[in-house]
């Protein structure tokens, strides 16, 4: 499941909650060139490495996918997505639309993409303000990338409106274990998964790609 969104949207808040729930789910630690931000933990968050580093994982073609985000470099370490894979997991990725692209390219019959919104751009900023993990000058570079972001709203399956927290996890967590067991109830497995499925058609009917279009100035 490739999740992603503009920065301060909601999708590390989001997808933590769903991995803390549902153990079949491990999330891609991905490979990153930023500073540690307070509060991270190397290997748990990203793993932490020089561009030197970096640029050696590129040369040994481990990467699965990598791209430069906000002027620092990211990417997607191969060998264990393939490993959850064989075992039967499931992964989350929290990437860009750059990654978001790739990852589906390289996985496409596995992949689900699923695209975080804001409710609107002005608590896009006081989200990303009040995290206060960034330098204020970092904070604006990712703001003016915000838009940028967002205008690759039309590759993602589902649109989730991150407004009130719930709502947006219930919705997440319905997409999610649609797309892994079905919509029809199953003895064997214990979601209810109609109701599950109903929750997905509410949220598209909401329209959020109407909401996706306004937030990018077309409409
Ligand atoms: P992202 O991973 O997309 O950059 P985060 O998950 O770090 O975003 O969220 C950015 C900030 O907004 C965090 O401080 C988080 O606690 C807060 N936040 C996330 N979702 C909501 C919400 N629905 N309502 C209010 N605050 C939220
Ligand atoms: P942050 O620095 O806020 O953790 O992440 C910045 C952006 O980089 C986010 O959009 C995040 O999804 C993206 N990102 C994180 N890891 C990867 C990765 O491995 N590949 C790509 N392409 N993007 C990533």
């Amino acid at each position: 499941m490739i999740v992603s969104s503009p920065s301060g949207a909601g999708k590390t808040t989001l997808t933590r909650r769903l991995l803390s729930e549902l153990p079949q789910l491990e999330f891609s630690v991905s490979y990153t060139t930023r500073p540690i931000r307070p509060g991270e933990v190397d290997h748990r968050d990203y793993h932490f490495v020089s561009p030197e580093q970096f640029d050696e994982m590129v040369q040994r073609g481990e990467f699965a996918e990598h791209a430069w985000v906000h002027s620092n470099r990211y990417g997607t370490a191969q060998a264990p997505v393939e490993a959850a894979l064989a075992n039967g997991r499931d992964v989350i990725f929290d990437v860009d639309w750059q990654g978001g692209a790739a990852l589906s390219a390289r996985w496409p019959l596995d992949s689900l993409k699923v695209f975080i919104l804001p409710p609107d751009l002005k608590t896009l900023e006081s989200r990303l303000r009040q995290r206060a993990t960034d330098d204020p000058k970092i904070i604006d570079r990712r703001l003016a990338k915000a838009i940028e972001e967002l205008e690759h709203y039309s590759e993602y399956q589902h649109l989730i409106v991150n407004d009130d927290l719930e709502r947006a996890y219930t919705v997440l967590r319905a997409v999610y274990l649609t797309r892994r067991y079905g919509t029809v109830d199953r003895p064997d497995v214990p979601f209810a998964l109609g109701d599950l499925a109903r929750v997905v058609e509410a949220n598209r009917a909401t329209a959020p790609d109407a909401h996706a279009r306004r937030l990018v100035g077309r409409g």
